[in-house]
């Protein structure tokens, strides 16, 4: 199905739509304010900005760094060039372990890897244990946004899902509001914490100098699958890398007010190592995963400046297009601006179903993104990849033709605005499509006006 066969279905989704009005008055308001109280935004943008691209100039030096010291503290750094030696990875070291039951925590890269399917099909007891990924696992469903999997489902419709999934609970219990579904959802994970013989995180940061992997939750699920099973697996893409704790803290400011508009996230963990002797919880194994999939080759491109994203989602929540459609009908892990930018760099065949053509390039993603990355720039790049390649509707190759034949003709461009402009006034049926009706053109065409 093509983007803009999944974008008409998303359109038509009434409660999809009803979901999706509630990201402005949320995310969009809450992190304006944010900012706005916030003085040193600008400069610790400017700060982390230039620390990230710093790191990623360097990355072999740091990735190095970064090694030697988390298996200086006790944990066992594995690289993988690809999804696929991610899974084979992680499904080994389960293996070796003798585990079964795992508990996992939210990772964009670990559903870039698909990572829960494939240990579900080699025989892993798999729970996702944040809140939003619990419900999207009920319902066998990729996340909808990079900060809030189940952004795009009602109340009404994870009631249904608890109802269906805990059907050891009274079928007639009270599930009214969101804090008995909280309270259900958190009974239910509690007791798969406690019996896990594995924790898969992610990492929002990998700090070179000590080694250690940095994680933000708002739920602290993170904690648990970290500190209480025996076996702690991190996984983590190579560009998450930052020098030293003081990187880090900039991506911890930054990403907490540009994601929800806390000054802070609720949890921030730092996890070096295994558990010293003196030390009363922690993991006795630790593995970290380095997932390369096609990053390394982005250096030096201008896409690299992807690689530079917190997945912070601030993109998404002001993107037009996605607060129409929503997270799915892009079609692939990452949606919205940040999607359009790193998904056909990563993956080039994204490219063909049209997902480029998801853009107003109204710049709002790139006035709003903390690590100053110039989003409609690369997403611009991207369609005159697809262009080359005959990617997208027909109608719009031909548009795209036609204006590029008028614009190198100035008198046949201007007899053509003037057809256009006399033909909506005299038939404004004309400008009405689909439901939407434009405004009537405005006298004389701009370049008339500009002459007089
Ligand atoms: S591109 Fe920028 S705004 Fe979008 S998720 Fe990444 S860091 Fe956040």
């Amino acid at each position: 199905m093509s983007f803009r066969a999944r974008s008409r279905a998303a359109l038509a989704d009434a409660a999809l739509q009803k979901a999706l009005a509630n990201v402005p008055p949320g995310f969009v308001a809450k992190r304006a304010r944010a900012v706005a109280a916030w003085a040193d935004f600008e400069s610790v943008r400017k700060t982390a900005a230039a620390h990230k691209r710093a790191v990623l100039a360097d990355l072999e030096t740091h990735l190095a760094r970064f090694t030697e010291r988390a298996e200086a503290a006790g944990a066992r750094v594995h690289r993988a060039a690809n999804a696929g030696r991610a899974r084979a990875v992680i499904t080994g070291i389960l293996r070796r372990a003798g585990a079964r039951a795992v508990v996992k925590g939210k990772s964009m890269v670990s559903e870039e890897i698909d990572l829960t399917a494939a240990l579900e099909e080699a025989g892993f007891a798999v729970t996702e244990t944040d809140l939003g990924e619990y419900i999207i696992q009920l319902r066998h469903e990729r996340p909808s946004h990079i900060i809030a999997p189940a952004v795009h489902l009602s109340r009404e419709q994870i009631a249904a899902d608890f109802l269906n999934a805990h059907d050891d609970l009274p079928p007639d219990r009270d599930m009214a509001d969101n804090a008995a579904l909280v309270e259900e959802a958190r009974a239910v994970l509690r007791q798969r914490f406690c019996a896990a013989d594995a924790g898969i995180i992610g990492a929002n940061a990998l700090i070179a100098e000590t080694g250690t992997t940095m994680l933000v939750t708002n739920e602290g699920n993170g904690d648990l699958c970290a500190n209480l099973p025996r076996l702690l697996i991190v996984i983590a893409s190579i560009e998450k890398l930052v020098v030293d704790f003081a990187g880090a803290a900039n991506l911890i400011r930054l990403l907490a007010r540009s994601a929800t508009g806390q000054e802070i996230s609720v949890y921030t963990s730092f996890f070096t190592g295994v558990r010293r002797d003196d030390e009363a919880g922690g993991p006795e194994e630790m593995h970290i995963v380095l997932l390369d999939n096609g990053r390394r080759a982005l250096l030096g491109t201008p896409f690299s400046d992807m690689l530079a994203c917190i997945r912070c989602g601030a993109c998404l929540n002001h993107c037009p297009v996605f607060q129409a459609v929503g997270g799915h009908a892009y079609g692939d892990v990452y949606p919205g601006p940040m999607g359009l930018a790193l998904q056909p760099a990563l993956k080039p065949a994204a490219l063909e179903d049209g997902i480029i053509e998801g853009c107003t390039m109204c710049g709002r993603c790139a006035e709003v993104c903390p690590m100053l990355i110039p989003l409609p720039d690369l997403i611009r790049q991207h369609r005159f990849r697809a262009h080359e390649k005959g990617y997208g509707a027909r109608a719009v190759r031909g548009g795209l033709r036609l204006w590029a034949w008028l614009a190198a003709r100035p008198a046949a461009y201007r007899l053509a605005t003037r057809l256009g402009g006399w033909l909506l006034r005299r038939f404004p049926m004309l400008a009405r499509a689909r439901g939407r009706k434009l405004p009537a053109p405005a006298g004389a065409p701009f370049m008339v006006r500009r002459r007089s």
